[in-house]
């Protein structure tokens, strides 16, 4: 696909934080884009500029129905991503994961085209190995309060697999890593936004536990190229594959850099750990430079800036 224009495809979670720089990339491609949102998470401001975009589209829809539409690709994003959206009604949670997937490559079966799946860290729950290489299998809660999420995902991996073996279809899953960048939803409690907006309000930083936990951060730009170098792998390159940043930050570094650039008062404040929460968490992303050539850009000080810009320059949409 890689700039070769003309293409139909076809975006699920199009409205949310990844889905909207997705649609931006594709179109810039010279693709028609169909964007799929019931905007749980998502809302049409995301993409509200590309409406006039003769290009793209845009249908309200839960990928848990049926979807007949006619398109020559698919990227299957739609899924709440924060642990305070994904916990807010667990069991649609769930059903957007699997029965989503089910719909999807029940589509992508029906019209013989390509699928990628969003795919996610959280496969490999609190890991016991670091940094985690696709080939580790995981240690998740099958029962706790992550597991909706995280078991969700990993039945969509099986289901894209099966799919592929008993169905011949050509299915690509990339396992993404904590992601920050403009249009993540300032509420939604994951680390970057509540900083920034804590930050640039001047109240209490909240750093969970210790804060000496830790996460690596890819900022979207570098994510988006990753999902159009899968996509256009050959066939027989499935995944999963990682796709994320390997510099890994404690929460404390993270929040002390985020004072730094907005130069605020705020003061860092310690609150319990959410059960679950994983220690560690840094991808081995040998195989996405190897397979796909490919490694972030974007450095954490340089995305956190673009960040903190855009939460300025929307802080009153932000603050309510
Ligand atoms: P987001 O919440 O901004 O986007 C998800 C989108 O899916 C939203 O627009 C939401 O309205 C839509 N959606 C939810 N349920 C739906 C349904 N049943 N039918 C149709 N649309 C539905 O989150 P995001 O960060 O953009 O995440 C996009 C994808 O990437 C998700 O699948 C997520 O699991 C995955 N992911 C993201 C990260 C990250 O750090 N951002 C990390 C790992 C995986
Ligand atoms: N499906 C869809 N759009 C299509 C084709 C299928 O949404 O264009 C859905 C349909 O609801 C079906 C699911 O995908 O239940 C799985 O399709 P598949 O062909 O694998 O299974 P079956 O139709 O046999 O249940
Ligand atoms: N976290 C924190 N303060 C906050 C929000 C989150 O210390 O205000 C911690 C959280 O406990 C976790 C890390 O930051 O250890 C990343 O949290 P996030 O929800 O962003 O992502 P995930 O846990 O899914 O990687």
């Amino acid at each position: 696909m890689q700039n070769g224009g003309g293409k139909r495809i076809l975006i699920t979670g199009g409205a949310g934080f990844l889905g909207s720089h997705l649609c931006e990339r594709l179109l810039a491609d010279g693709h028609d884009v169909l964007c799929v949102d019931n905007f749980f998470t998502g809302a049409r401001r995301n993409v509200a500029h590309l409406l006039p975009n003769a290009r793209f589209e845009l249908l309200r829809h839960d990928v848990t129905f049926p979807l007949y539409v006619e398109v020559d690709e698919i990227y299957n994003l739609a899924c709440p991503a924060s642990p305070v959206h994904y916990q807010h009604d667990p069991v649609q949670t769930t059903k957007t994961s699997v029965i989503g997937a089910i719909n999807m490559l029940g589509l992508a079966k029906r019209l013989k085209v390509k699928i990628l799946q969003a795919s996610t860290s959280e496969v490999y729950g609190d890991p016991e190995i670091h940094p985690q290489t696709e080939e580790y299998w995981g240690n998740v809660n099958p029962i706790g309060f992550r597991s909706c999420y995280d078991e969700g995902k990993r039945c969509a991996e099986t289901l894209f697999f099966d799919y592929r073996r008993q169905h011949r279809l050509e299915t690509k899953v990339v396992r993404i890593f904590n992601t920050y960048g403009p249009r993540m939803h300032p509420n939604d409690g994951r680390v970057v936004s509540n900083l920034i907006m804590q930050a640039l309000r001047a109240e209490d930083i909240t750093l969970y536990g210790d804060g000496q936990q830790t996460r690596s951060f890819c900022y979207v730009d570098d994510l988006i190229e990753g999902f159009v170098r899968m996509m256009g792998t050959v066939p027989n390159v499935t995944g999963p594959i990682n796709i994320g940043n390997p510099v890994e930050s404690t929460i404390r570094e993270l929040a002390e850099t985020v004072i730094d650039l907005t130069g605020s008062s705020s003061k860092l404040v310690y609150r319990p750990l959410p059960p679950d929460d994983p220690r560690q968490r840094r991808p081995d992303i040998s195989k996405a430079r190897d397979v796909l050539g490919w490694e972030p850009k974007v450095a954490l000080r340089e995305g956190l800036a673009r960040t903190i810009a855009y939460f300025e320059s929307h802080s009153a949409e932000a603050r309510s």
